[in-house]
């Protein structure tokens, strides 16, 4: 006889429906599993994972339960995820306008799904070398901290909460995160750290540092670029408690860790942090969160931090109580490297078509004579934005997108980097049948090539040849590359590094000691309000990559400088970014944003639509801002009028979105709540028919 189905079940599986649908289904159980257990469960023809949700409930024998599939197996190897796992979920969910069980899913190794309960207990006995973590012998000897940094480690040790932590570039931060974690894991024999980066490709750093002060097994990893085995077991190692330190980019905000008692999030002002697909979440916003659902201390560090971070941890005055984060600061830079000077080179004084004023190219030459390095900097890769016909005025737009196509002189094509549609370099103009068609603009590609050119009759102090590298994503597609490429420049084997916003970020050179952007202008009159603060900060990152090695610099008799090529040298940006007075800039940004009644001083959503025609797509959300003039609250809500975005058409559908604002976080959460019923049965009506897709984007970070 079957076992009698006493129970029912909520179960988060992988399905789109938003929690205001109802996002869990039910099922039937002969047993009653704890919330947190993981199960198969049939759906429509299929097997899939599931995590059961609530507490269950008893099926009594008036309740017709035929109705109610039975539960398939339960993953009972595993321990069941924690109530403080589901909170974080259930919250991301409802904050984000998403299914718990999408979120839930997505946050559980892929590999879950296919293993068996049998499999799943054998890797499990694999991975239970559990213990105290291994003192190393880096960890017996530690560096003497700073002041600034003592003082920091303290106010973390003596305080509950989230910390700012404000330290310029090469101040030493890594090491505070490593104190903190290393005191807290000697202190508590259960606890457990997560700390977040922004990119996979700084991640290798940290994690070898974190590998030689506390041991090979006490820290794993989490990213999405390890294969599905290795995130199993990583993920694993975070549930049962064996790894101490889970180290990883946004995905891990959500690792399943039942000890967590402190976060960091470096570089927390990083637009990465910010999912652009699916549900689009900010782990540094939900970092917070969870820190504070568990009672773990959460440490923000940047140098540039995000102006929603810096507002949040003012201090209080007059009537201002100020904001909940605990402001520290560490100016100075470790081993008495002085930043970089920064010089502005005022591009309306250059002769027309100047690429690298003289003084800049000087400059580069008397660090090639000294045996120095330099990197030269510029936000687009490719070797030409465009290519051009001068006598018919053909350009290389792309037939699928309102953007034009990118020429790649490498492989001779031109490239969509939108919709990545890519063909030959037409011989001649493909218009008129002009044969002399020309790049316009300038890119990293064609920026080599001319430092190339540049730098073909100079010799370094041994006589050998100049060389030039570049690293972006064109350069670094291969696996491995990225990493050769940097090791390349560490050893010394380059002299001039040109490349992308990749090589801003984090890397610590040592041998370099000018760092040029030559052409950021166009952040500074974006339409989108964060560009500027965007630029800021980049820039203060890559100003950070110069003269990082203060006993090099002595030992050259060099000092670092910053160049910036510019047509607007009066720019305040610049001036603040002169004097690496970030603050500075942070006042002149918030005022701005405060009179404006921007964010940090207000909320916001985006709702986008993507049609076959621009009209179709904002008749959608036309549609959708009047259904909402009903719902309660709505008043206290602005809905902007739908606009076309910036990039109207991409891979031949056309895009609009509407900007949705509250001084209320509260107002505007509660209004999306009641609306995503509203935009689901829109779907339905003649304005959601022409629809290919719609999201709701809370807390967008480009609009
Ligand atoms: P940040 O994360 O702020 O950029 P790091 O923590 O990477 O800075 O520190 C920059 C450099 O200074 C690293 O090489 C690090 O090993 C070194 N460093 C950090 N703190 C100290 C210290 N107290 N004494 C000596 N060197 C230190
Ligand atoms: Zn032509
Ligand atoms: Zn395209």
């Amino acid at each position: 006889m079957p076992p009698a189905m006493a129970w029912r079940l909520d179960i988060a599986v992988q399905t789109p429906a938003h929690a205001a649908l109802g996002d869990l289904l039910s099922y039937a159980s002969p047993a009653p599993l704890v919330p947190g257990t993981l199960v198969r469960v049939p759906l429509g023809r299929r097997e899939v994972l599931g995590v059961v949700w609530n507490e269950p409930s008893p099926l009594d024998d008036a309740e017709p339960d035929m109705a109610l599939k039975p539960v398939g197996a339960a993953l009972d190897a595993l321990a069941p995820l924690g109530d403080a796992w589901r909170d974080l979920v259930a919250f991301a969910a409802r904050y984000y306008q998403r299914s718990i069980g999408e979120i839930a899913l997505a946050a559980l190794p892929p590999q879950l799904r296919d293993l068996s309960g049998t499999q799943l207990a054998r890797r499990l006995k694999r991975k239970t070398t559990t213990g105290p973590v291994a003192e190393t012998a880096e960890a017996a000897h530690p560096v003497a901290l700073s002041a600034e940094q003592t003082a920091a480690l303290a106010r973390i040790e003596a305080e509950a909460g989230t910390f700012l932590l404000v330290g310029s570039t090469g101040s030493g931060k890594t090491e505070v995160y490593l104190r903190c974690v290393a005191d807290l894991l000697a202190g508590d024999a259960g606890a457990q750290a997560l700390v977040m980066v922004p990119e996979i490709n700084l991640t290798p750093q940290l994690e070898a540092r974190f590998k030689a002060r506390f041991g090979d097994d006490a820290v794993v990893s989490l990213h999405s670029g390890m294969t599905n085995p290795q995130r199993l077991a990583s993920w694993l190692a975070a549930h049962s408690g064996a790894a101490r330190i889970v180290l990883g980019t946004r995905m891990a905000v959500f690792a399943s860790m039942p000890g967590l008692k402190l976060v960091v999030v470096d570089e927390e002002h990083d637009p990465s942090y910010k999912q652009q697909e699916g549900a689009r979440y900010s782990a540094r916003d939900l970092a917070v969160w969870r820190g504070q659902r568990e009672g773990a201390k959460v440490i923000l560090g940047s140098a540039t931090p995000s102006l929603e971070s810096w507002h949040q941890s003012r201090p209080a005055e007059g009537e201002d109580p100020g904001g909940r984060y605990v402001r520290l600061a560490m100016p100075s830079r470790i081993g008495a490297g002085e930043l970089p000077t920064v010089r502005l080179v005022d591009m309306n004084l250059q002769p027309p078509k100047t690429v690298l004023s003289g003084a800049l190219l000087d400059a580069i030459g008397q660090r090639i004579a000294r045996g120095e390095q330099s990197m030269v900097f510029l936000n687009r890769r490719g070797y030409a934005p465009v290519l051009a016909c001068a006598d018919c005025g053909w350009k290389s737009e792309c037939p699928h997108c309102s953007a034009y196509r990118v020429f790649h002189k490498i492989d001779r094509t031109l490239r969509c980097h939108h919709c990545g549609f890519t063909e030959r370099v037409p011989r001649a103009c493909p218009s008129c049948g002009n044969p002399d068609i020309a790049p316009v603009g300038r890119g990293t590609e064609r920026l080599e090539e001319h430092l190339a050119e540049l730098f073909a009759a100079v010799t370094r102090p041994d006589g050998s040849a100049v060389r030039i590298a570049r690293i972006d994503a064109d350069s670094t597609k291969k696996q491995g590359a990225l990493e050769s490429q940097l090791a390349a420049v560490h050893s010394g084997e380059v002299d001039v590094l040109v490349g992308t916003q990749m090589i801003a970020k984090g890397h610590d050179f040592r041998r370099i000691t000018l760092v040029a952007a030559v052409n950021p202008d166009g952040a500074l009159f974006s339409s989108d309000f964060r560009a500027p603060e965007r630029l800021f900060s980049l820039l203060m990152q890559s100003a950070g990559r110069a003269g990082r090695d203060a006993a090099y610099l002595a030992a050259q008799g060099a000092t670092a400088e910053m160049w910036i090529q510019t047509h607007h040298a009066q720019h305040p940006l610049f001036s603040a970014l002169r004097k690496h007075d970030y603050t500075a800039f942070a006042r002149q940004q918030l005022e701005e944003r405060a009179a404006a009644g921007m964010p940090p001083f207000a909320f916001q959503a985006l709702l986008r639509a993507d049609a076959r025609t621009q009209e179709a797509a904002q008749a959608f959300l036309n549609a959708a801002s009047t259904a909402a003039d009903a719902l309660a609250g709505a008043e206290r809500v602005v809905r902007y009028p739908a606009v076309p975005l910036a990039i109207q058409r991409v891979a031949n559908v056309e895009r609009a979105q509407m900007l949705i604002e509250s001084p209320s976080r509260a107002a505007l959460q509660r209004l999306l709540a009641q609306w995503q019923p509203l935009l689901h049965a829109l779907r339905r009506t003649p304005e959601g028919k022409g629809v290919i897709r719609w999201l709701v984007d809370v807390d967008p970070h480009s609009i």
